[in-house]
């Protein structure tokens, strides 16, 4: 909860809770009344780092549900009320939420004001406008969407592979069990003579070409990561040293009958290492790297 947004919210409504009672409409007073004094428990909560005791979809139902009483006790004029919220929940709500909120509450309000006496073409101009504003607003919400999920993407993957990146692995690290773990740690051999016989170009394509074929060998749940040039990881958080070995060794046969060059066979040396715990994530690193180095000094192309 942004603690600044709720702090104005809360304020506003205090306001309106004073004019309500000055004008004698004590029930719209009182559930403002209730808006503000949830509103401080959020607050409260959230500055003492605690779960909000009230959802703020739930917050945003009952302020939804202060602005169609309003209209029935006020008058019709309380609908531009409705801009504010839907405007509101859209900002503070994520998922589907804002938009199934938002027509519900502006179906109550244009019912509400019909009911309550206001004139049909008032209705309808509170119709489309709210229907214009919120279609806006979806629309500004899937394109927000999409930009932080490129951001986090972004973020955590290797834009060249698509894997993720080491970024991601510490990140895993604080969060997956890994108590029943395995990895895999492969590096492309002789790689830099690719580069250096075919291209640079070249060389990129064989790093997605090798990539989307050991991804094709994962099982679910498995994560890949490129820890650097072209050496990479596979994180099984749940599985034996055994299961990872099979994987390996198919990963590593796959690789060396797929044929991504015409002009030359492609390759790669793995190692293995169980994973006995988070905080063995690292020390399983330097075990499987030492492993690999003695395995590329004994040939290259097989597990370790
Ligand atoms: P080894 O079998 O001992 O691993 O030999 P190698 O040639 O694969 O290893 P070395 O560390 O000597 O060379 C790695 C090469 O990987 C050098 C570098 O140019 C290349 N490389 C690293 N990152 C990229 C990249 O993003 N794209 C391309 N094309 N090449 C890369
Ligand atoms: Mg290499
Ligand atoms: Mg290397």
């Amino acid at each position: 909860m942004n603690i600044l947004l709720g702090a104005s919210v809360a304020l506003i409504c205090a306001g309106m809770v004073v004019v309500n009672l000055s004008r004698g409409t004590y029930p719209m007073a009182a559930i403002l009344a209730l808006v503000v004094l949830i509103l401080v428990l959020d607050l409260v909560a959230a500055l003492r780092l605690q779960r909000l005791p009230v959802s703020i979809n739930l917050v945003l139902c009952l302020i939804g549900a202060a602005i169609v009483l309003g209209i029935w006790l006020i008058g019709p004029e309380t609908g531009f009320y409705a801009f504010p919220a839907v405007i509101g929940a859209f900002l503070v709500s994520r998922g589907l939420f804002p938009l199934v909120f938002s027509l519900i509450f502006c179906g109550g309000v244009v019912s509400m004001t019909l009911f309550s006496g206001g004139d049909w073409p008032f209705a309808m101009r509170l119709f489309f406008a709210l229907s214009l504003c919120l279609a806006f607003l979806w629309y500004a919400a899937i394109r927000i969407d999409e930009a932080q999920n490129q951001l986090v993407s972004g973020c955590i993957r290797d834009p060249l592979t698509g894997c993720f990146n080491r970024r991601h692995l510490e990140a895993v690290i604080e969060i997956e069990d890994l108590s029943d773990a395995a990895l895999i740690l492969f590096d492309l051999d002789d790689f830099k003579s690719v580069n250096d016989n075919l291209g640079h170009p070249t060389g990129d394509y064989v790093l997605k070409a090798v990539t989307m074929l050991v991804q094709q060998e994962l099982s679910p749940g498995d994560l890949l990561f490129r820890l650097g040039g072209e050496e990479f990881l596979v994180l099984r958080p749940c599985g034996d040293l055994a299961s990872a070995r099979t994987l390996a060794e198919q990963c590593r046969a796959q690789l060396e009958g797929s044929g991504i060059l015409k002009m030359r066979r492609i390759t790669a040396t793995f190692s293995c290492a169980a994973i006995a715990g988070q905080a063995d994530l690292m020390p399983a690193l330097c075990r499987a790297d030492v492993m690999l180095l003695r395995a590329k000094r004994d040939g290259r192309n097989r597990v370790a």
